[in-house]
């Protein structure tokens, strides 16, 4: 039987009078990959922002392994297991690579544990260690993000959620970053990925659900919905 890691119930989100996500479902198992699509402006980066507490949960209800994080605070979320890495990458540009990612293990109070997640990362993206010395602004972006990747990691997470992964990468990076998510979740670590880049997301995807004016509209394997023609027609390109 699958195990629920994360579960979303009736959960809606306003700006103001926006009404940005209206009674959201959905759920990700432990050990899944599941990506939300939609075109801009559907809701995907609330909800994302909402699990992770920057934003506050109008109705409904969030849950990581049955424990409920509406009220939690965003350090306390991290300590739970779950950890958002941001869209843009945002690094910070004046500190060294080591430093970035020490960053990501404010959490972690263990020396030993400390030395674990430096070597997993450093083993996952072989590149940050070679720069490990230099300022993450002469990384390029895909580097960076791979930084940005490396610093959630860091916190020896449950969950990882992805806002955008590939926004603005050349296409080669593009690639990587998809392989990329693969292999973190061979590592153990389920995967929440948001992207406008359907075709890519659905292919890794165990399972996506679709969004549309902060509703979800449609819900399947990944293979399922790039099989849809009403997907492919919204959000594929036909
Ligand atoms: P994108 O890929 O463009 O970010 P998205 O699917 O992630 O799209 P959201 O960013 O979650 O969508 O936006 C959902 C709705 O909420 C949109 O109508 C958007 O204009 C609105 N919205 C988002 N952030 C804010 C904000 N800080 N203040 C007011 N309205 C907002």
């Amino acid at each position: 039987m699958a195990e629920t890691l994360l579960k979303v119930e009736r959960l809606s989100v306003n700006y103001g009078a926006i009404k940005a996500v209206r009674s959201v479902d959905f759920h990700v198992n432990r050990g899944e990959i599941v990506t939300l699509i939609g075109a801009n402006g559907a809701g995907k980066s609330t909800i994302l922002r909402t699990i992770s507490g920057l934003e506050k949960v109008v109705a409904g209800n969030i849950s990581l392994n049955n424990l409920v994080l509406n009220h939690m605070s965003s350090e306390r979320r991290v300590r739970s297991g779950i950890v958002q890495v941001p869209e843009g990458r945002r690094v910070f540009p004046g500190m060294t690579v080591q430093e970035n990612l020490q960053l990501g293990a404010y959490t972690i109070s263990r020396k030993s544990q400390n030395k674990t997640a430096y070597e997993s990362v450093y083993e996952q993206f072989p590149i940050l260690k070679d720069r490990r010395n230099q300022d993450a602004a002469t990384l390029s972006g895909g580097e960076q993000q791979m930084l940005a990747i490396g610093r959630a990691l860091m916190a020896q997470p449950k969950m990882i959620l992805l806002d955008e992964p590939s926004m603005g990468l050349a296409p080669l990076y593009i690639q990587k970053i998809f392989d990329i998510i693969q292999k973190i979740r061979d590592t153990g670590v389920t995967v929440l990925v948001i992207e406008q880049n359907a075709n890519q997301a659905l292919k890794i995807a165990d399972r996506g659900y679709v969004l549309e004016g902060g509703r979800i509209i449609a819900t399947g394997t990944g293979d399922a919905l790039l099989a849809s023609n009403d997907v492919r027609e919204a959000y594929l390109g036909g």
